[in-house]
């Protein structure tokens, strides 16, 4: 593919482009999904192109084609030099690129086995049985169970001396009840809501959680949320569990640090950022949460769903604090970008769904730290409490500033001990108190990855995956139970 990536960047450059890169992308994925114990989508898909992106008197343009071929490359770097031409007339001022080093490497996700080599009968056959287990009970009105595997070949090369090949590989699994009746509708997940838990690894995922062995208990939940009370309203020491906090730190980190919306270059799906620059001015820095609060970018984490050699600007990954002991330190970025907070480089945030979108700043793989405290002591430690574990619900303002989460089931704690399940169970905060709530982290032995698949961004609109790592969480005094 080297050859076809050399043409592309020739074209480009004798086109007057003063840069050019282009991304080769085979993209291969495959659902399996059951409803109710009867196939609701098998399906496998391969997609192949290119696009090609370029600066041409200091605007960027871009285009893409499904055919890798001499004469496609062409047109398409013809059209995206046409397009760079025609927003350069509208420009403010010339787009400059933060230095990078060049390189020539190679990059591979590691994996145990291959998931499109294990047979559709295999991958069926364990879902029929989490789908029977679920189905048991009458009360039970939707079983659904399901895998997604995908594949992604990337070759990337610019005109600056780069050359990378990545072969990213994600899997994930999980499964979902629906329980009807007492005039109400409850559902649970397992390992999480949305479809499961992915990461970039291989089937190995499939066994590294046990699906079949928490089917009756996930089942079971479901049934008895319909008969539980709702959860009480007021305010109370909130424990998040690892998949809910996964979502925290998603839509009031994550999205709040992405710098071009900070920047208000994005202003689609609740665009914009309180995290602006001049809060760094604050002195002793902008405190973004409690001293126990690490929230640490890693692209380079084993396993993570945006854990990759380069982004899409071929800067390599790293990993970074966002925030450190409760003080801000940094954003998202891109080689365009970076230069506005006064970085000399790019953390390497600039990522494209597939060959035919442009690459935008994306949250990277971002988990709060693990902390001391066993889970066991935790909850002996908390007197008037709720637990809410894997996300049902979310709202979350343009400035990523208040929000309101809900949760599938809240466990309730009083005096040390879990006493007993509510339904519904929610909270609402605002983004810097909430985190300055923080007191108290579980450790390592409690801390895993919790996969995004389905992050929406831009327009034309592009998903992104990424994956945020957190262990049971306790927030001191939350407004939990909010009605109506
Ligand atoms: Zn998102």
């Amino acid at each position: 593919m080297k050859a076809e990536c050399n043409e592309a960047i020739d074209a480009a450059t004798s086109l007057g482009a003063s840069y050019a890169d282009v991304r080769i992308i085979n993209y291969r994925k495959e659902s399996v999904a059951l409803r109710n114990g009867t196939p609701s989508n098998i399906s496998s898909s391969d997609s192949f192109g290119a696009g090609i992106r370029v600066i041409v008197n200091g605007a960027w343009g871009f285009a893409s084609t499904n055919q890798v071929d001499t004469a496609s490359l062409k047109s398409t770097a013809e059209r995206a030099v046409a397009i760079a031409k025609a927003s350069a007339q509208v420009k403010k001022q010339d787009v400059l690129l933060s230095p990078k080093e060049a390189v020539e490497d190679i990059w591979c996700t590691p994996f145990t086995i291959d998931p499109f080599k294990v047979s559709l009968e295999d991958k069926l056959g364990l879902l029929m049985q989490i789908d029977t287990i679920l189905r048991k009970k009458p009360e039970i009105k939707v079983a659904v169970a399901n895998m997604q595997f995908a594949r992604e070949k990337q070759w990337y090369m610019d005109n600056e001396g780069s050359f990378i090949v990545q072969d990213l590989v994600r899997s994930g699994a999980g499964y979902s009840a629906t329980a009807v009746g007492n005039g109400d509708v409850q559902i649970r997940s397992y390992p999480q809501s949305w479809g499961g838990n992915h990461k970039c690894m291989g089937y190995e995922i499939v066994h590294s959680y046990d699906l079949l062995g928490n089917a009756e208990r996930i089942r079971d939940e479901a049934i008895e949320l319909l008969s539980a009370p709702e959860c009480p309203s007021g305010k109370k020491d909130l424990i998040l569990d690892g998949p809910q906090l996964a979502l925290q730190i998603h839509e009031s980190v994550g999205h709040a640090n992405e710098l071009d919306r900070v920047l208000g270059f994005e202003a689609n799906y609740a665009g914009r950022s309180f995290m602006l620059r001049d809060l760094h001015n604050t002195p002793g820095g902008f405190k973004y949460g409690s001293e126990h609060v690490n929230l640490v970018a890693d692209c380079t984490v084993p396993g993570g769903l945006a854990t990759i050699g380069y982004d899409d600007d071929g800067v390599r990954a790293e990993r970074f604090h966002v925030v450190q002991n409760g003080i801000h330190k940094d954003w998202f970025t891109t080689r365009e970008t970076a230069p506005t907070v006064d970085r000399e480089h790019s953390n390497g945030c600039n990522r494209a769904d597939g060959f035919s979108n442009i690459p935008i700043t994306r949250i990277p793989n971002l988990s709060l730290m693990p902390g001391e405290w066993s889970y066991d002591d935790l909850i002996a430690d908390t007197k008037d409490g709720i637990i809410m574990e894997v996300n049902k619900s979310w709202s979350i303002d343009q400035m990523r500033l208040n929000f309101q989460f809900g949760a599938e089931i809240g466990r309730v704690v009083k005096d040390g001990k879990i006493t007993g399940i509510v339904k519904n169970p929610n909270y609402q905060g605002n983004t810097p108190e909430f985190w300055g709530a923080c007191d108290a982290i579980c450790n390592q032995d409690h801390w895993d990855l919790w996969g995004v698949i389905n992050c929406g961004k831009g327009q034309p609109g592009q998903t992104a995956e990424m994956s945020h790592g957190g262990a049971p969480t306790r927030f001191k005094g939350i407004e939990v139970g909010i009605r109506g």
